[in-house]
């Protein structure tokens, strides 16, 4: 049989080791069911359901006129990165100076920055469990080991410091967590993060990665620093972006407040991967950074509004378990009291066949528990309407109550 031109292309051991985000394949899916005219609800994609705000959008549109087309600094415009070390002071009483400041593609873009700034064959990387997907698979590109611990629902899906030092090797080189968390909107409290920070001091060479991309849709006020403790500010690298709060997931910008010597290091990553982002959307992120987070009451009145409505419909459904998440857009409820139990010849063994089940049964589309290292859990995310939400919610009541 002759052999394809295709069929001789050989991928590498790295790409093959890595998953395909859950997430995006899980929107993915439900797009082309909805184009083959299948009436699908998505709740599966971390994506607000607003437009990026006039204001933004203006700025954009002057910074276009104005010609600034042309690549930027690698590290983003001195200005955007002013504006960026002024919204640390601002909002989280961090010191950062323009130089520890790297703008990127977006917050996934920092992410990788810094991992393979610091990681390498052998490493071994803490990711807590829950995590956002794509923790995991950036740690194995840059061929370091995850290595899990689980903070269960008993716990809030939050880890204390006796968990994380028990995890500690000769071999950690990082820590990956985020606050609110994206899957389990769970928040850490300023003194759940000194707890963490007592333990991290003792070891210096250790790098934390504090995802804080959700802090400003928190619904129990402040949002808290990891970087905000001095004994470990020198090993914690912040991530931030525009994707949710400005609701800017399209016009692609993320950005960290870091060490220098990591600033740099991700300043010559990128310098060789992608050069920077978009001309524009730095332009249009100036405006943002600039703007009163006050301006964003609406949005999350709307999002405090959705999760009261999708907890109170998931407490009526009998043998859900639903954590209650205090930030982020996201409710992660337990489901395997399901487990074991049949519909119509099709028995739900894991939260992979949970998610199978109420795709083609309550045509909602959520996303597996497993891809955040929880396989007993499901992923909702509220960013929809109530409309939207009311109707999901009453079909995934339906589905489950058929299951026995
Ligand atoms: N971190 C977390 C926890 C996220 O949920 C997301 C999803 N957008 C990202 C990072 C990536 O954000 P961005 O769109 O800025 O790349
Ligand atoms: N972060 C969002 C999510 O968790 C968007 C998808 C992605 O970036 O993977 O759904």
């Amino acid at each position: 049989m002759k052999i394809t031109h295709q069929e001789m292309i050989q991928l590498s051991e790295r790409l093959l080791a890595m998953e395909e985000s859950a997430t995006i394949a899980m929107s993915r899916k439900s797009r082309e069911l909805k184009a083959e005219g299948k009436d699908i609800i998505s709740l599966s994609l971390g994506e607000p359901d607003f437009f990026t705000p006039q204001f933004i959008k203006d700025a954009a549109v002057e910074a276009m006129e104005n010609n600034f087309t042309m690549y930027t600094p690698v590290p983003g415009y001195d200005d955007l990165r002013e504006s960026i070390s002024l919204k640390f002071k601002r909002d989280n009483g961090l010191d950062y100076t323009k130089d520890q400041i790297v703008v990127s593609t977006g917050a996934k873009q920092s992410i990788a920055n810094v991992v393979l700034s610091i990681v390498g064959p052998g490493d071994e990387v803490i990711v807590p469990a829950p995590y956002w997907v794509s923790y995991v698979e950036i740690v194995k590109v840059a061929e370091g080991t995850p290595v899990v611990i689980n903070a269960g629902i008993e716990n809030d899906f939050k880890i204390n410091g006796k968990q994380l030092e028990a995890a500690i090797t000769p071999k950690t080189k990082m820590l990956i967590f985020s606050t609110p968390c994206n899957p389990t909107g769970s928040v850490y409290t300023k003194e759940e993060l000194k707890d963490l920070a007592d333990v991290l001091k003792k070891y210096p060479h250790i790098v934390v990665i504090s995802d804080e991309i959700y802090e400003h849709i928190n619904f129990i006020g402040k949002h808290e620093s990891l970087a905000q403790f001095p004994e470990v500010y020198n090993q914690v690298v912040t991530i931030n972006g525009v994707s949710k709060a400005w609701a800017m997931t399209g016009w692609r910008l993320g950005y960290i407040g870091a060490p220098k010597v990591i600033a740099d290091a991700c300043n010559k990553v990128q310098g060789q991967f992608t050069s920077g982002t978009c001309s524009i959307t730095q332009k249009a992120a100036i405006a943002a950074m600039k703007a009163d987070p006050s301006v964003l009451k609406d949005m999350i009145a709307a999002f405090n509004n959705r999760r009261k409505l999708v907890l109170s419909a998931l407490n009526e459904m009998p043998g859900v378990n639903a954590n209650v998440p205090v930030g982020a857009f996201y409710v992660f409820p337990e489901i395997s009291s399901f487990f074991g139990k049949s519909y119509n010849g099709f028995t739900v063994h894991n939260a992979d066949d949970m998610c199978l089940y109420l795709l083609s049964e309550a045509l909602v589309a959520l996303v597996t528990g497993d891809a955040f290292g929880d396989p007993n859990c499901i992923r909702i995310s509220y960013a929809a309407s109530e409309e939207t939400l009311t109707e999901a919610m009453k079909r995934i009541k339906e589905a489950l109550a058929k299951l026995n």
